[in-house]
């Protein structure tokens, strides 16, 4: 998920709101505060070809998505699939949509293999979460043949497994989705004290079309820490990798867009079906619309779809460029992409967040994607916002996350912290191959702002390697998992040098694709790159994941926000002022 670049805008539009207040002019006057971050975007038109307008799902192709671990071409090395295909749970889904009400009709059958999801089978089930309409019914429910009474508990379904074997469950769900807000984007302003999870909207009908995400249940890794409540902040991944193949009927017009392969499509009594299939994917996540275009392009084996609304085909041909861009170099440093094709779509988003990681498929807020946001151009420049670049920003980083909960997965909610730090890491090092001369500023913006203004919010470090749960408010979460942790790689980089670093990040990935990792797994292999610096990458980790030295490891008064950090640091009456002034 990236909340950080969106965030970027709300807490600068906070900041804004700071000006009109009055208590920016006393900051400035107290601590000299300075402005404008600098960041220089440049906007990129890709030459990319435009799809047939309205087309539905994936051109037609002779090949599927690439078995799991046959290197997609893009980049230099393969990426050795682990666990073994026969190893991983496959689901078989029939679903029924009906865009015009948001209702859901699907059977779903999975296959789960022996040793994976654990004594107790569970199943994350946004539908049925607190906010999600109450209208979730389950029936039919099997568990190798036998009818089970399911344990349905907000978004978690739990059914006893008979042993410890491959175990086959079957159950048939329907429910309506709801509508979501247009208007949610990034400019939520102060939502502190929201009880709404992030994943809001995840889940919902737009205008322009339905965004299905977490739409089915799907098997929770057995080592996951999945509870029935959502977290507040952060995503809901913690499936193992899977094979599914998905069998979606919607109306005649609707295009059916997903992290799969469209490989067969059927016309009857004015309805479509599309087959989607997917390998190694954790989730088949679909967008379904009638109003979304394709801009199309190859990157070596790779196909590359960027859907847009028509009216944003401009900017799509500059994602374009940015995702092709970035697939080049996380290829190169971190091992081939994977599968055979990859959609982006300009979805909207919740608030407060601009874009949300899937496997081969991401979404991106229409404001991070356009560069633009209606209205607010002269408060961007107010307060030195670059939209383009921030944009640029947010649909690398969810690139990234191909690689970071993608191939190599998380437990987002018990371990987000490896996951989310290194998109943001990786984001990094795009800009410093695309951009170098901006590089710096934008990193600055989009990475340590995030620390800076959390504190300039008083609001305490603390340790970034815990359950998202533990996180009750966007500002420490946005500091501490976005802003402070990914100087953790910088730290190491210092250390063993930027090939070494890039060299256990590509073992990270050979190690476990289409695995689960743990912060243990990054350190490990980041050692095993620089085995004479052992000692200090894992002291690093402790120092930068488990404890909170972020004052000292972070320039507090670097950067646009001046001293203000360190002066609401020392002023706590300061603080408090300002945060009652702000509703937090
Ligand atoms: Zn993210």
């Amino acid at each position: 998920m990236m909340n950080d670049g969106s965030r970027q805008h709300r807490l600068r539009i906070r900041r804004a709101v700071l000006a009109l207040l009055g208590t920016a002019a006393i900051a400035a006057s107290a601590a000299g505060c300075q402005s404008s971050d600098g960041a220089r975007g440049t906007a990129h038109a890709g030459g990319s070809a435009t799809a047939p307008s309205g087309s539905a799902t994936a051109p037609s192709r002779s090949s599927t998505s690439a078995p799991a671990g046959t290197p997609g071409g893009a980049g230099s090395a393969a990426v050795r699939p682990a666990p073994d295909p026969a190893r991983r749970p496959t689901y078989a889904i029939s679903a029924t949509v009906e865009p015009a009400g948001g209702s859901v009709d699907g059977q779903l059958t999975v296959h789960v293999p022996q040793g994976v999801g654990g004594d107790q089978l569970r199943f994350r089930v946004l539908a049925n979460a607190d906010g999600y309409g109450g209208n979730f019914h389950l029936s039919g429910t099997t568990v190798d043949g036998k009818q089970v009474e399911p344990q349905l508990t907000g978004s978690v379904l739990t059914l006893d497994r008979p042993a410890d074997k491959a175990t086959t469950v079957e159950m048939r769900f329907r429910y309506t989705m709801q509508k979501g807000k247009n208007s949610g984007g990034t400019l939520g302003l102060p939502s502190s004290k929201s009880s709404t999870s992030m994943v809001t909207q995840l889940l919902a009908r737009f205008d322009t079309g339905l965004s299905m995400g977490h739409w089915y249940p799907a098997l929770i890794d057995g080592h996951a820490l999945a509870r029935p409540v959502l977290p507040k902040e952060g995503d809901l991944g913690a499936s193992p990798a899977g094979d599914v193949t998905a069998h979606i009927t919607v109306p005649n017009g609707y295009s059916v867009i997903s992290g799969g392969v469209n490989t067969k499509t059927s016309t009857k009594s004015g309805q479509t079906t599309y087959t989607q299939e997917g390998h190694g994917i954790r989730e088949l996540s679909l967008v379904v619309s009638n109003q979304l275009v394709a801009t199309q392009q190859r990157v070596g084996n790779v196909t590359v779809r960027v859907w847009s609304t028509k009216a944003d085909g401009a900017a799509a041909k500059r994602v374009s460029g940015y995702v092709t861009r970035g697939m080049a170099i996380f290829s190169k440093d971190f091992g081939s992409y994977p599968w055979s094709e990859l959609n982006v779509v300009e979805a909207p988003m919740p608030a407060g967040v601009g874009g949300m990681e899937w496997q081969g498929m991401f979404w991106v807020g229409p404001d991070m994607f356009t560069g633009e946001i209606a209205g607010l151009s002269g408060i961007a420049d107010l307060v030195g916002m670059n939209l383009q670049s921030t944009g640029e920003f947010t649909v690398v980083h969810e690139l990234a996350h191909q690689w970071w909960q993608g191939i190599v997965g998380v437990d987002q909610t018990g371990t987000g912290v490896v996951d989310e730090p290194l998109a943001q890491y990786s984001a990094c090092l795009y800009f410093h191959d695309v951009h170098p001369a901006e590089a710096n500023d934008v990193c600055a913006s989009g990475i340590t702002m995030s620390y800076q203004m959390m504190r300039t919010m008083a609001e305490p470090d603390g340790v970034a390697d815990r359950p998202t749960y533990d996180f009750t408010n966007d500002y420490a979460y946005a500091g501490i998992v976005y802003g402070k942790a990914p100087g953790f790689y910088d730290a190491v980089t210092k250390v063993i040098g930027n090939d070494r670093l890039l060299a256990g990040l590509h073992r990270l990935v050979a190690d476990h694709a289409f695995g689960m990792v743990t912060g243990r797994d990054v350190v490990t292999a980041l050692q095993a790159a620089a085995p004479d610096h052992a000692r200090e990458i894992a002291t690093l980790w402790t120092r930068w994941m488990d404890q909170d030295h972020g004052d000292q490891d972070i320039d507090l008064n670097s950067g646009p926000l001046g001293n203000i950090g360190t002066m609401m640091r020392d002023n706590p009456d300061l603080a408090k002022l300002l945060r009652v002034l702000l509703g937090i």
